[in-house]
C-alpha cells in the first residue's frame, strides 16, 4: 500500500496527487491516510513522521525539519517572480521562462535523463506547450514551489537554474540509507503535470528492488509495443478540406482522427470525408457544438454543448460519439461534470494555459471526476507557425523523445485549412511533408510503435483504468478488465509484464 498524507494547508495538493498516483498504480493500492505499516508513504507539506520506520518515502513540497537535516540542506535566496513566466511565443519560435528545472546525471538512477524543464514555455502565443508539461507558477498554490533550499549536492537529482544556468535552489533529491529511501520534489504536487512523473513511477515500481518494497505500475503503452501514437485533426472551421492530408495518412497506413465542431454541419449537407471517417473505428470525436471557451463557462452550458454535438454527429453519421476533444483543450472541472451528464466516457484536453489539473502526466480519471470518465492530455500542436527555420520539426522530435523516455503515448493535432485561416502552413504540400517527416521519424526511432485512432486510444485508457491491482501475500495480484482489444502491460521490478487475464507478481 501507498499512504498519502497531506497537511491541512495542502489538502488540494493531496487530492491531486492521490488522483495522479491512482492513474499510475490503480486505486487498490492507494490510501489517503496512514492506516498501518504501509511500506511506502507519500507526504505533502509539513509532515513529520518522527522515528517510525518507513521503507520508502516520497515527499512533495517544502522540506520538513527532519528531511532538512537528512538532506544536509541550507537556505537559498527567494526566487524572483520575473523568472517564472514565459512571454508569448513569436511565430516559428518557442519562448521559455528564465527559471528551469535541470536534472543531473543522478536522474539516470530513476530512469531519467539530463532533462531540462523550463518553468513555463510556449510554442504558440501564450497557449500551447508542444513538449507537453504544465507551468510551475509564482504563487502559493499546489502548482507553485515549496521553499527554496539547497540540499547537499550528492543527493540532488535536479536544481532550479536561472537564464545563465546558475543553480538557485534544489528541486528534486534522492537519498538511500540502509533499507530506507527518500525521493523529494520541491513542489506540493510534485511533477504530476510533466514527463518527470516517470521518476516517481520508477521509484515506486523498481528502485532498490529486491531490498526495498515495490508496487506494480500499469503502463500507458500496450503490451508488445514501445510507443502508442495518435494523430488528430480538430475540424474547427472545415472538414472536407482535410481530404489531401487524410489521403496522405492513408498512403502511410497511419490512422488519422477527426474531432468535429458540429456547427459546421448546420447547413445540412454531411461532408463525404466525415462519412468516410465514421466508418473507421474511433476516428470521429465530438468537439462541441459552438466551440466556446471553457465549454461555455458553466456545467449546464457544457452539458448542452456536449449533448448537442453528440446529437448532431449521431444524425449525420448514425453513430453517437462517446469521446470529445475540448475546444482550445480547456477542461475545467465543471466541464467534466457536463460531459458526464451528456453521456461521454472521456475527453482529450489540457494545455499549459488551461486548467492545470487536466494537464496530467498520465491518462486516467482526473482529480474530482467520477470513476468511468477518463481524461487524456496531449497538447502537441503540429502547425506551420510552430516549425523552426533551420530544423522544422525539431520540437516535435523532442516531444516524441520525451514521450518515449517517459513511456507516455504521443498524441498530436493539427487543423484543416479554412477559407480564413491556414494555421501558419505555406501550402498543403508543406504541411503533408512535415507530417510525413514526423511519422518517418517515429517509425525509425521507436522499435515497435502502434498507431491508433483517437477513439482507440481512449478505449485503451478506459481498459487500462479498469485494471485492478491488490496486495496478495507478499506480492500483488493484477487483473485485466474483460473484453480487451489491446493487452495492458505492467511494470514491476524493472521489467514489463504482459497482462493476459490475471498476473501474480
Ligand atoms: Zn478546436
Amino acid at each position: 500500500m501507498i499512504a498519502v498524507i497531506a497537511d491541512k494547508r495542502h489538502q488540494q495538493a493531496g487530492e491531486l496527487v492521490t488522483a495522479a498516483l491512482i492513474r499510475s498504480v490503480g486505486s487498490g493500492l492507494v490510501a489517503t491516510a496512514a492506516v498501518g505499516n504501509e511500506p511506502i508513504i507519500l507526504t505533502i507539506g509539513d509532515i513529520q513522521l518522527g522515528s517510525r520506520p518507513r521503507s520508502k518515502r516520497v515527499h512533495f513540497g517544502a522540506l520538513p525539519p527532519e528531511l532538512w537535516r537528512l538532506l544536509g540542506a541550507c537556505e537559498a535566496r527567494p526566487l524572483e517572480g520575473r523568472g517564472f513566466p514565459a512571454p508569448p511565443a513569436e511565430a516559428n519560435n518557442a519562448s521559455e521562462s528564465h527559471f528551469a528545472v535541470r536534472y543531473g546525471l543522478p536522474a539516470l538512477l530513476l530512469g531519467g535523463r539530463e532533462w531540462r524543464r523550463p518553468f513555463a514555455r510556449y510554442d504558440f502565443a501564450d497557449e500551447w506547450n508542444n513538449l507537453g508539461y504544465g507551468a510551475i507558477v509564482d504563487a502559493a498554490s499546489p502548482w507553485g514551489l515549496g521553499e527554496p533550499a539547497l540540499v547537499a549536492e550528492q543527493f540532488e537529482l535536479a536544481a532550479i537554474t536561472d537564464e545563465r544556468g546558475q543553480r538557485l535552489s534544489s528541486y528534486a533529491a534522492l537519498l538511500q540509507v540502509g533499507d530506507e529511501a527518500l525521493l523529494w520534489f520541491n513542489r506540493p504536487v510534485g511533477p504530476i503535470d510533466s514527463f518527470e512523473w516517470r521518476l516517481v513511477e520508477n521509484f515506486l515500481s523498481s528502485f532498490g528492488s529486491p531490498n526495498l518494497p515495490i508496487v506494480p505500475v500499469i503502463s500507458e503503452i500496450p503490451a508488445g509495443y514501445d510507443m502508442l501514437v495518435c494523430a488528430r485533426l480538430d475540424c474547427d472551421e472545415d472538414i472536407e478540406s482535410a481530404r489531401a492530408l487524410w489521403a496522405s495518412y492513408d498512403a502511410m497506413h497511419v490512422p488519422l482522427s477527426l474531432s468535429i465542431h458540429t456547427a459546421l454541419l448546420d447547413g445540412g449537407a454531411v461532408p463525404a470525408l466525415l462519412l468516410e471517417a465514421s466508418e473507421r473505428p474511433g476516428a470521429v470525436l465530438a468537439h462541441s457544438a459552438t466551440h466556446p471557451p471553457n465549454w461555455g463557462g458553466n456545467r449546464r452550458q457544457a452539458e448542452v454543448e456536449a449533448s448537442r454535438s453528440a446529437d448532431v454527429l449521431e444524425r449525420a453519421t448514425g453513430r453517437r460519439p462517446t469521446y470529445a476533444v475540448s475546444p482550445f483543450h480547456q477542461t475545467p472541472g465543471y466541464a467534466i461534470e457536463g460531459l458526464v451528464a451528456a453521456g461521454f466516457d472521456g475527453c482529450i484536453g489540457g494545455s499549459i494555459s488551461g486548467d492545470p489539473s487536466f494537464t496530467m502526466a498520465r491518462s486516467g480519471v482526473p482529480a474530482g471526476a467520477p470513476d468511468g470518465f477518463v481524461g487524456v492530455t496531449g497538447q502537441c500542436m503540429l502547425h506551420g507557425d510552430c516549425l523552426l527555420a533551420n530544423d522544422p520539426i525539431l520540437r516535435y522530435r523532442q516531444a516524441f523523445e520525451l514521450a518515449l523516455q517517459s513511456a507516455s503515448p504521443f498524441l498530436y493535432l493539427d487543423h484543416p485549412f479554412s477559407v480564413r485561416y491556414r494555421y501558419g502552413w505555406a501550402s498543403e504540400g508543406q504541411r503533408i511533408q512535415a507530417h510525413r517527416h514526423l511519422i518517418e521519424h517515429i517509425s525509425r526511432r521507436a522499435r515497435r510503435p502502434l498507431f491508433v485512432s483517437a477513439g482507440q486510444a481512449m478505449d485503451f485508457v478506459l481498459q487500462r483504468t479498469a485494471t485492478t491491482v491488490r496486495a496478495k501475500g507478499g506480492g500483488y495480484k493484477v487483473e485485466a478488465a474483460s473484453g480487451l482489444d489491446l493487452e495492458v502491460s505492467v511494470e514491476y521490478g524493472g521489467k514489463r509484464h504482459r497482462l493476459a487475464g490475471s498476473l501474480d507478481l
